[in-house]
């Protein structure tokens, strides 16, 4: 179907062959159809994950499982990471669920460091820690095994970790890296219709979650171990989303996680050299830049180009591909260009004579 193709950095383009699968008829939730359907993805997933332990499906938004995990796993203080708007919106989701919380801000584009971490965490004051591994808002990438690796330091803190816009374009060994829970929506790195989030919690957050007086049903994590161990879900599950995470599992294994991890990496290069090369800056910190979209400055005070975005924007938008203008309190000082999904060096291709056009007509 004729529409605007989806470059912004999610929800992401969804192949005609996923909306295929998403659009099967319906089948009961606690029949054998169903549990055969999630069995069958199950290991799937731990691939995927690095884990072995059950990767949930959550019916909502990746926001209910991030909140979810606050409610489950803190009963001291939680420790947000804040680097960015989805970052610095955990903070708050934190402190809205009633519980003791500290933010670690540093400005956006800048990574958290472990020393950081690891020195709010000597405290003793904390049981969890929130990271998000891929800050979309400013597209940065978090120095994620440096991070985990204090989870030896301090067993007793639950590390709990954003990948919303790297599961599946980047490596996260969530079992190696001594993760708690791993958390991730469908509709960025994963490039399926929004709707569902997957997750997978490690036997110290089960342990946890057991003791939180206050952690409600719709997302009890003891639930989804229930629940999964019979190959379901707590209550009735997007039984689309099952159907077309199922299909795009299948797509990734075809194609091997190692080349999509490679594919992404090449795409994502081409994207940067293509903002290196029209004269713009990148915004994150120079070693900590996303692999799976592109945040670029708009700005002299960086040293490079200034355009108009919305101008920018709108004469890609004629030509058929929907960038983003920028986020939140960037909006307009930076722009993002996505990679993550299906893309490929030929689509991203078609992309950058896209924007190349466009910057031709400013
Ligand atoms: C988009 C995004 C979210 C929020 O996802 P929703 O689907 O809106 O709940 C959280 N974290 C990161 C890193 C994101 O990119």
């Amino acid at each position: 179907m004729a529409h605007v193709k989806l470059h912004i950095p999610g929800p992401v383009e969804v192949s005609a062959k996923t909306f295929e699968a998403f659009c099967r008829p319906m089948i009961g939730h606690r029949g054998q159809g169903y549990k055969d359907l999630y069995a069958r993805m199950q290991p799937q997933l731990q691939s995927l994950f690095g884990t072995r332990q059950l990767v949930y499906l959550s019916t909502s938004s990746a926001w209910g499982v991030m909140e979810a995990s606050i409610r489950n796993l803190v009963s001291k203080k939680v420790l947000n990471c804040m680097c960015g708007a989805f970052s610095d919106k955990w903070f708050d989701v934190a402190k809205r669920c009633g519980k003791e919380a500290e933010g670690l801000q540093v400005a956006w584009g800048s990574p958290i460091l472990a020393e950081e971490v690891d020195r709010r965490l000597a405290s003793g004051q904390f049981d969890a820690l929130t990271l998000i591994h891929n800050e979309t808002s400013c597209g940065l990438m978090n120095p994620l095994p440096e991070i985990a690796a204090l989870k030896r330091k301090y067993p007793d803190v639950m590390f709990i970790v954003d990948s919303v816009s790297s599961l599946s374009a980047v490596p996260i060994p969530m079992d190696a890296l001594g993760i708690d829970v791993l958390l991730a929506g469908v509709q960025k790195a994963l490039a399926l219709p929004p709707g569902l989030a997957v997750f997978a919690c490690s036997p110290g957050a089960l342990a946890k979650s057991t003791t939180a007086a206050d952690r409600g049903y719709y997302f009890d994590f003891n639930e989804f171990q229930k629940n999964a161990e019979g190959s379901m879900t707590p209550s009735t599950p997007s039984i689309s989303h099952t159907y077309a995470l199922a299909a795009k599992l299948d797509d990734i294994f075809v194609e091997g996680v190692e080349a999509r991890y490679a594919r992404h990496a090449a795409t994502n290069q081409m994207l940067r050299d293509w903002a290196t090369g029209s004269g713009f800056t990148l915004f994150p910190e120079a070693g900590y830049e996303s692999r799976t979209l592109v945040c670029v400055n708009n700005g002299a005070k960086q040293g490079g180009r200034v355009i108009d975005v919305a101008k920018f924007q709108k004469l890609v938008k004629d030509q058929g591909i929907l960038i983003d203008g920028g986020y939140g309190k960037i909006k307009g000082t930076t722009f993002r260009v996505s990679n993550m999904g299906d893309e490929t060096q030929a689509t991203l291709a078609t992309l950058i004579e896209v924007l190349d056009v466009a910057l031709s007509k400013l």
